[in-house]
């Protein structure tokens, strides 16, 4: 099996999380995400222990919250000493609602306007990751309204495209977030934000990309960030006292797909931070990562029950089921794979394409996927591995309700998120 909290009994029946699919699917109905919630906290503990291991007290693993945002996965995120990143007052509030420390969450994103930058004051967040001069001018300016000193990281981009082996260094000095350190507009930055009385400059925050697998990309990123560490303490007599290299580690959605020893990788990234430091003669900063996915994606599955079963000869067969582009757009966003397992049985495979109900062709949650042939209307299909942004980026596209997420543990099963209803819908509407 893809991941080992999924298993098929003997008799085909699927079970995640030792959970029946067809007995929680009677019970909370279809579709369903379900989460497995010792899973998620076993993923952290994986990041917390090897942070510990190699940088000691001097570093804190961080979630990034936009992969799966709703209280109960902060108040996990509580419990187990993790720091979380968010990315919009709705995920600050619903983390600050569930009890997570303000001071623990690190606060991104591009377009924070003056509305945002105080709501986050109002409640407290640690530390604004300031994107661009306009964010760090109208946050100085807030900051110094409240006589406080607000602490900040500055997003500056290395230049690194995690997607291919070769050190392409220009890769993405063009993408939109942060400033670009090889034009010299992240050294200006710099000089900008310690001009800024109200705003004690933390440090530097980077992120390259997301479900990387490329073996040494975070070592790329320290070598040149820990050059710029370097930069700045000589061009403007600033030591870098924290330093975020972001989240991207990726996780496994086919049995094709490399697994990653997320813990080995740490360990070489530490050493050579230390190493890169010590060369620069620079102190070893606080370390912080953001793993999103690699947290919570195989803690997810997401269940559907069959609606209807199309097969034209000499062309393809489509299995229609009661979700789709609503709860979960990723392959029509980035044609995103995912393995899909009948959850009831085994039998002879076709291939079919997985879609969803909504009114698009583009409907597709997987093309090209092996199911037993008759599979037949009212029985079921799980989805692997949709823990990471799925219901994150759920929709009311034709004005579907989004499914409910229940968690499983050990003991049981409850429900994190309710279904929404058909008045939940349309409960804005004047
Ligand atoms: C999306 C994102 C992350 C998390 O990335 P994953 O691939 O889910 O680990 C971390 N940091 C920032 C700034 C991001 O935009």
């Amino acid at each position: 099996m893809l991941s080992d909290n999924i298993r098929r009994e003997p008799g085909g029946s699927l079970y995640f999380a030792d959970h029946s699919i067809s007995a929680l699917a009677k019970r909370y109905g279809t579709p369903l995400y379900l989460m497995d919630e010792n899973r998620i906290r076993e993923n952290c503990r994986m990041y917390l222990r090897s942070f510990a291991e190699n940088f000691g007290d001097n570093a804190l693993p961080l979630y990034a919250s936009k992969a799966a945002s709703f209280k109960q996965i902060y108040r996990i995120m509580a419990q187990e000493g993790m720091g979380v990143d968010a990315v919009s007052p709705g995920e600050i509030h619903t983390a600050v609602a569930a009890g997570f420390p303000p001071e623990r969450i690190f606060y991104h994103g591009d377009g924070k306007t003056e509305a945002d930058i105080r709501f986050a004051l109002d409640r407290g967040v640690g530390t604004f990751v300031v994107d661009n001069e306009t964010e760090l001018l109208r946050l100085e300016h807030e900051a110094a309204r409240r006589g406080i000193r607000q602490k900040i990281l500055l997003r500056v981009t290395p230049g690194i495209d995690p997607h291919s082996y070769e050190a392409v260094n220009t890769g993405t000095v063009d993408v939109k977030f942060g400033r670009p350190i090889e034009t010299g507009q992240a050294l200006a930055f710099c000089r900008l934000a310690l001009n800024c009385g109200s705003l004690e400059l933390r440090g530097l925050h980077c992120h390259v990309g997301s479900q990387v697998f490329d073996e040494d990309v975070f070592e790329r990123t320290i070598d040149i960030m820990v050059g710029f560490m370097a930069l700045l303490k000589r061009d403007l007599g600033y030591e870098t006292k924290e330093l975020n290299v972001g989240g991207g580690y990726g996780v496994r959605y086919l049995e094709s797909d490399r697994d990653i020893d997320i813990p080995a990788r740490i360990r070489i990234v530490a050493e050579r931070l230390r190493l890169r430091c010590a060369e620069a003669g620079l102190p070893l900063p606080f370390f912080l990562m953001e793993p999103g996915r690699s947290i919570v994606a195989d803690a997810g599955m997401t269940v559907y029950t069959v609606v209807s079963v199309k097969k034209i000869p000499g062309y393809k067969q489509y299995v229609t089921v009661d979700g789709g582009m609503g709860d979960n757009p990723r392959y029509c966003l980035y044609h995103a794979a995912y393995t899909v397992l009948h959850a009831g049985r085994t039998g002879e495979e076709t291939m079919f394409d997985l879609v969803g109900r909504c009114c698009e062709s583009g409907d597709i949650l997987q093309p090209g996927i092996p199911l037993p042939g008759d599979t037949a209307p009212g029985e079921l299909v799980a989805v692997c591995t949709t823990g990471a942004y799925n219901y994150a980026m759920a929709s009311n596209y034709n004005r579907f309700g989004r499914p409910p997420v229940i968690m499983l543990t050990p003991e049981g099963s409850y429900c994190a998120v309710r279904r929404e209803t058909i008045s939940d819908v349309s409960a804005l509407d004047f």
